[in-house]
């Protein structure tokens, strides 16, 4: 089995129409979705929509919390805010009620997936391997997906190790899981990669071969600013694309 590995849409639905293609073109025919499906971009509508229709599991991120109002905005900065009130303002009540009733957890054979970190779903950041060592200790399974820092990153731990230590994690270069070995890995963003890489960030999780891929897309990002712009989105957010930062 392949799944695709999808976090941090926020909206953008041009990238996320070329991540899909991009996945399907290698063979995934299931998919995980680690939330902040909306938020930022212009298109929350039908990036609800994609997800959706997809087959597979989606957790919830803060951002998809924070636009049907279930999220303390003070958490958030300026632009995050006037984003997702606009976001707030546009969703369609389907989307709402399918953004609301997704879970904060969801697990699979031998994996789970979560927005932030085990220990705090929503909300939590793993962005180092002392991070990484707490929240590989929370995990319940030997393979945790997690998104949030739209950063694509990896760690590995020995089963009742006590260190966790980063493993190279780039295009061209897979996690190859071990027996006996827990792994959290965060397969970046795809609407808002924040890596200095602005190109499309997704996964593939071959469950035969044992491994987790990177893959990076071209997307048309003058096209998502475009629409962001013209939403009368923060500026900020449609400059920051082009810099993937
Ligand atoms: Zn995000």
């Amino acid at each position: 089995m392949r799944y695709g590995i999808l976090s941090d849409i926020h909206g953008n639905l041009e990238a996320l129409d070329a991540v899909l293609d991009r996945l399907s073109t290698a063979g995934v025919s299931s998919y995980l979705c680690l939330g902040d499906v909306v938020g930022y971009g212009a298109d929350p509508n039908a990036c609800c929509e994609r997800v959706r229709a997809l087959p597979g599991l989606c957790v919830v991120g803060n951002h998809d919390l924070a636009a049907i109002g279930a999220f303390d905005l003070r958490w958030f900065n300026a632009y995050a805010c006037a984003a997702a009130e606009w976001t707030e303002r546009e969703l369609r009540p389907e989307n709402r009620s399918f953004l609301a009733a997704l879970p904060e957890v969801a697990w699979g054979v031998g994996f789970q997936l979560v927005h932030g970190s085990p220990i705090k779903p929503t909300t939590g950041y793993v962005t180092d391997a002392f991070e990484a060592t707490a929240a590989l200790e929370a995990q319940k399974e030997p393979l945790c997906f997690v998104g949030h820092t739209h950063v694509p990153m990896a760690f590995s731990c020995r089963q009742g190790g006590l260190l966790c230590a980063a493993v190279p994690f780039r295009v061209g270069q897979a996690v190859l899981m071990e027996a006996g070995y827990q792994y959290l890995v965060n397969c970046g963003g795809v609407g808002q990669p924040r890596d200095g890489n602005p190109r499309a960030a997704c996964g593939v999780y071959d469950t035969d071969a044992g491994t987790v891929e990177l893959l990076r897309v071209s997307y048309d990002i003058a096209a998502a600013q475009a629409k962001m712009r013209a939403a009368g989105l923060p500026p900020i957010l449609a400059d920051r694309l082009a810099f993937g930062r």
